[in-house]
């Protein structure tokens, strides 16, 4: 029998059960490239059925009919702009509107391309556009999170053979990312340290777990990883946004972002995953200050090989047949 061990995750606060002979929870066959529609209304030429644009990036360079990148509301938005909060108590129970923003960011003309395809160039281009789009829903003081995620393949609920995100503004904190901010501030209260500054900091001192680094970003699969080849990229600076010089880390975001996109599909054979970029909540007032002190942006990229299980959704228990040192190992070891 394989021994494995239960490894706990500072930053969520969860035990994980790494337990090697359990490699059968391994979905065989899980490609980024199998989508529930055949149709890519992503395409140049087919802007008028998506609607208008919020915002556009026309780089000559890299765009295609007119674009190279482009915003626009999800066409069945899960949230909307326009309504008030209209909060309400029902005795026990609390209610609101479905106040919020969705929009979706086609992130190249290309239909059908991987994301490790694109140029360096190309991925800043769609990163910039995100970071552009986060930077003016923040204005709106009725948010207080803005998600950016990102689902290629059908296993990962990825609709459309085409690079996309979408993006969520939502009125309220959601509570996972309350809580892994809440366990930072804790973390710092007691340490005067961000907890994200000293994993990175450790993973540098341990080197185990890396799959690849730059000037501005280390990737490196968690200590506690909850599914097999899960991987961080965290800056390398702490901070809330890239403000010193923002041309030069996007492009070293998009840098490291192809690399470990690039492993994952060769290593991987071009896995279905879920891309989930971690920020601060926005206009959080009084507690601004302790939140941006004690937490640290970064982004989660999950292949979606492993079967989701009630034990997941329902008691947070993980059970991973993959060590992340193997994982990194792996990984590191293949030549993008
Ligand atoms: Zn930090």
């Amino acid at each position: 029998m394989a021994e494995g061990i239960l490894r706990r995750d500072p930053l969520n606060k969860i035990w994980v059960v790494f337990a090697p002979e359990k490699v059968n929870t391994i979905v065989a066959g899980s490609s980024e490239n199998e989508t529930r529609f055949d149709m890519d209304p992503f395409i140049p030429g087919l802007e008028y059925a998506t609607g208008p644009d919020i915002l556009r990036s026309s780089d000559p360079l890299y765009s295609a009919g007119g674009w190279s990148s482009r915003v626009f509301p999800a066409k069945n938005p899960v949230l909307r702009v326009e309504n008030d909060k209209n909060s309400r108590g029902h005795g026990l129970y609390d209610s609101m509107s479905r106040l919020g923003a969705h929009e979706v960011v086609v992130e190249t003309p290309k239909s059908g391309v991987s994301a490790d395809q694109l140029s360096v160039e190309e991925i800043a281009d769609a990163v910039k556009i995100i970071f552009d789009r986060i930077a003016d829903l923040r204005k709106d003081i009725r948010f207080r999170y803005i998600s950016v995620t990102k689902s290629r393949g059908a296993a990962a609920g990825g609709m459309i053979n085409h690079n996309y995100s979408e993006i969520k503004a939502f009125p309220f904190v959601p509570t996972f990312v309350r809580m892994k901010i809440d366990n930072c501030i804790e973390y710092y209260r007691l340490h005067e340290r961000c907890l994200l500054c000293d994993m990175l900091d450790q993973e540098i001192c341990e080197r185990k777990r890396i799959v690849c680094e730059n000037d501005r970003f280390m990737a490196f699969c968690p200590y506690a990883s909850r599914f097999p080849f899960e991987i961080m990229v965290l800056p390398k600076k702490h901070g809330r946004i890239l403000s010193e010089n923002p041309k030069a880390a996007i492009s070293d975001f998009a840098r490291i972002l192809k690399t470990v996109l690039a492993k994952l599909r060769t290593g991987l054979n071009s896995p279905a995953y879920n891309m989930v970029f971690n920020y601060l909540p926005v206009n959080s007032g009084s507690e601004a200050e302790a939140e941006s002190l004690a937490y640290h942006w970064h982004l989660e990229i999950i292949p979606r090989i492993s079967v989701i299980t009630a034990d997941n959704l329902e008691n947070g228990i993980f059970v991973n047949p993959t060590l992340p040192e193997d994982a990194a190992g792996f990984l590191r070891n293949i030549m993008e």
